[in-house]
């Protein structure tokens, strides 16, 4: 049933108190279109005079008698300490089938007065609270759009009657408001510490300051940090002194933690702790931005939730000279080890994508001060392999499949316990593959079901090195157990079944720790240290990759891309291309940081189809779903086999590569460890990326050669590795366009 459509069986809604919430609630519910009778109970007659004149009520009075019987909701608004009385003024009146509810600031003190007046909590009382307000009071400040898009918070109980829940929940929504669940000593708590804590502290500074000067003259010269951090303290005094009274001990449990904060800063300052300081305040400026973008609903984190779409249409250019975004394995690297080493390590051409994001705010959360990233630059101040603080929660590596499987290994090693969790996709994939070797070596994992995430990581274990064959290759579980290999006895060895990347070794050899390799086993010894070093991460070959398909296949196409990295286990797609026909040259080699980097240019030539050597799979894994275009745009048959790791990508890359090949019309057949696709030409269509950004990438690509647009759906998690892809791409002459949210499937308007 509809919000409005239950809401419109509400025989009578009566307010009691109408104030600034029971008037905006009244108001709300008018300009929504709800027709029903709206009454309401004041001390103040003014106050219902005033609110029929606006309109909001159809009448009133000071006496709750007459008002109460014939109601079937009523809307408790008075102030928290007013709630008692009229609940036991309202108990006898009450019609059968009436429900009640209330909008007060805290909850606890609310059910125990009802508890007080019924001798139980009624299965037709449905405490709630809207997370909405302003520092006005009365009915003359109502704003009909105070709860739009705002959270209304419920706190039913196991006996609530759920029919009296859902009419509560419709009046709200009908509001526009979002809802929630919470029990009621959750909701005392998180409102403590995010709304009655810095009323609090904004009603003590204003005052602490006013007391010193009392002709208040300080307050000429006020800026705008001092009204911002102030607004609040022009609140309704009584309304704040219920609530301190009413939700006391969450609030003064709030006041430790912060008064402990305080001491933390004080001490700072005292000392002249520079460093200190610095660390309290890029933890909290990086909360304050990540709270913001959660606000904003920016974040990929929220826009998971949604569908962003991008339209890609046919006839576009590949011309000019471009740099993509840093290496991101090589950013999650870089944080990683700076923050293991002595000393600070500067890094430069940093990928400010949302997982190395993450990974940078997992290690704030473990204590390491961390400044910036600001355009690319990153200072972290190491604090050595055993400086790492337990965090004050589960740390969150957003989409990384590498940052976790990293992770795993370094947490395993450390004297404190740890969980990680990821986003909805990274939470389908397999983390058996580093949980089975790391408890060979002593580590203590849990896991959910199957292997996945979350993992919950037992520290203080004593770890042992072993000889690891990996049955699969997998850099990531290589660098894991190396990571691992730091903190444990005696030496960690990795023998890879075919070379996978090694940018861990190389930089942990940059970091001055000794990796040794012979063939195909890695291995290092436990017990040693990281020192600083500073870092230019190089541009990523595998964002490069999608520029380097689209003028391979754009007749005209000449397109240079700057300071690439090319380490020999990630050329693959360099090799491929190359043996496909295209025109492809490597200048200005260069060594950064322990890494080849080059010049890669690129004009376009005619492809053919080849066999890709399996040897060449393990070094463009990532780049498939871009080497897939490519061989829809050559001519004749390409044949991939041995790639079985695609499909426990971000997505079962294989398949989902083949169903948009499919929506497209490009001709191809799927076998177990691989694909065939046979290179003509193709239409435009609708396809799913199913949240993997390079999928996303490589159909914005194949659509310079489609005969109609291609919309790709799902595209939310390029931010987490090209996060300026479709800038880049328009800057070299393709035509690809973010639509922002759209209904998954929906066709094109
Ligand atoms: P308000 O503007 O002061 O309105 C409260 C109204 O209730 C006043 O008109 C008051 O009359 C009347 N009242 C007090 N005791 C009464 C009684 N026994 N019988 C009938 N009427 C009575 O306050 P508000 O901001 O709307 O707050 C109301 C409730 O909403 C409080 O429980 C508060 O915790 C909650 N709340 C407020 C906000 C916010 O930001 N303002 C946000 C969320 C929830 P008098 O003026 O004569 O006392």
């Amino acid at each position: 049933m509809l919000s409005s459509e239950r809401l419109a069986g509400e025989r009578r809604i009566l307010l009691v108190g109408l104030g600034l919430i029971g008037g905006s609630l009244a108001a709300a519910l008018r300009a929504a279109g709800h027709r029903g009778e709206i009454l309401a109970c004041d001390r103040d007659s003014n106050e219902i005079c005033l609110g029929q004149r606006m309109k909001l009520i159809d009448g009133g009075s000071t006496q709750l008698a007459g008002l109460v019987p014939g109601a079937s909701l009523v809307v408790l608004c008075v102030p928290v300490m007013a709630m008692q009385g009229v609940m036991a003024e309202i108990a006898p009146l009450l019609d059968d089938d009436a429900v009640v509810t209330d909008v007060g600031s805290t909850k606890g003190a609310i059910r125990d007065a009802a508890i007080g007046v019924f001798g139980h909590m009624p299965p037709n009382l449905v405490l709630g609270h809207p997370i909405a307000g302003s520092e006005k009071s009365g009915v003359a400040a109502s704003n009909p759009e105070l709860y739009r898009d705002h959270k209304v918070i419920l706190t039913p109980e196991p006996d609530s009657d759920p029919e009296a829940v859902a009419r509560v929940a419709a009046m709200w929504s009908v509001c526009g408001a979002q809802l929630l669940d919470m029990s009621v000593a959750r909701h005392d708590e998180v409102l403590a510490r995010t709304s009655h804590l810095p009323h609090l502290l904004a009603f003590s500074l204003v005052d602490s300051l006013a007391r010193q000067d009392e002709r208040l003259e300080i307050f000429r010269y006020a800026a705008g940090g001092f009204r911002d951090f102030t607004r609040i303290a022009g609140s309704d005094p009584v309304m704040w002194r219920d609530v301190y009274l009413a939700n006391r001990d969450a609030v003064l449990e709030a006041l430790d933690e912060f008064e402990a904060g305080v001491a933390r800063v004080r001490a700072a300052v005292t000392a002249g702790d520079g460093e200190a300081m610095l660390g309290i305040f890029t933890r909290a400026s990086h909360a304050r931005h990540y709270f913001n973008t959660l606000l904003k609903q920016t974040s990929y984190q929220t826009m998971e939730q949604q569908n962003v779409r991008y339209r890609a249409l046919p006839g576009g250019q590949v011309q000019g000279r471009i740099r993509v975004p840093g290496d991101k394995s090589m950013s999650h690297r870089s944080i990683m080890l700076g923050a293991l080493a002595n000393g600070v390590t500067e890094v430069e051409g940093f990928l400010e994508g949302e997982d190395s994001l993450a990974t940078l705010q997992a290690f704030r959360d473990m204590g390491v001060v961390i400044e910036g990233p600001h355009q690319g630059r990153v200072t972290i101040h190491g604090v050595g392999l055993n400086g790492l603080k337990q965090p004050p929660g589960p740390l969150y590596v957003g989409n990384s499949g590498t940052a976790m499987r990293l992770f795993a290994g370094l947490l395993a090693g450390q004297a404190f316990d740890t969980e990680l969790t990821g986003d909805a996709s990274l939470t389908k994939r397999p983390m058996d593959r580093v949980a089975n070797p790391l408890r060979e070596m002593g580590a203590v994992i849990d896991t959910a079901e199957n292997g996945r995430p979350p993992l919950r990581i037992h520290g203080g274990q004593p770890l042992k090195g072993i000889r690891y064959e990996m049955p699969m290759a997998s850099a990531q579980v290589k660098s894991c157990l190396l990571l691992a290999g730091l903190y444990a006895e005696g030496e960690t060895r990795a023998i890879e079944p075919a070379p996978t990347r090694d940018h861990t070794e190389r930089m942990l050899n940059g970091f001055g720790y000794k990796v040794e390799r012979q063939g195909a086993e890695a291995w290092l010894t436990g017990g040693g240290s990281l020192e600083a070093c500073p870092i230019d991460v190089p541009a990523d070959i595998s964002s490069a990759t999608f520029f380097l398909v689209a003028a391979a296949i754009t007749p005209g196409a000449d397109l240079v891309l700057e300071h690439v990295g090319i380490n020999p286990t990630r050329i693959g797609v360099i090799n491929i291309l190359k043996a496909m026909g295209a025109d492809l040259s490597i200048s200005n080699e260069r060594e950064v940081g322990g890494e080849p980097v080059a010049d890669l240019h690129i004009r376009y030539a005619p492809l053919k189809g080849i066999d890709i050597p399996e040897d060449q799979v393990p070094l463009a894994i990532d780049e498939f779903p871009a080497l897939f275009i490519a061989a829809a745009n050559a001519e004749g048959m390409t044949r991939l086999r041995g790639a079985e790791e695609l499909r426990v990508k971000e997505s079962d890359r294989i398949q989902v590569m083949a169903d948009g090949l499919a929506q497209i019309g490009v001709e191809h057949e799927v076998v177990a460890d691989g694909i065939d696709i046979r290179g003509g030409a193709y239409g435009g269509g609708l396809v799913d990326s199913h949240g993997d950004h390079r999928i996303a990438m490589a159909f914005s690509v194949a659509a310079l050669r489609a005969q109609g647009e291609i919309l790709i759906d799902d595209c939310a998690n390029v931010a987490t590795s090209f996060p300026n892809f479709v800038a880049l791409a328009s800057e070299v002459g393709m035509q690809v366009e973010n639509l922002g949210a759209v209904a998954p499937g929906q066709e094109a308007s």
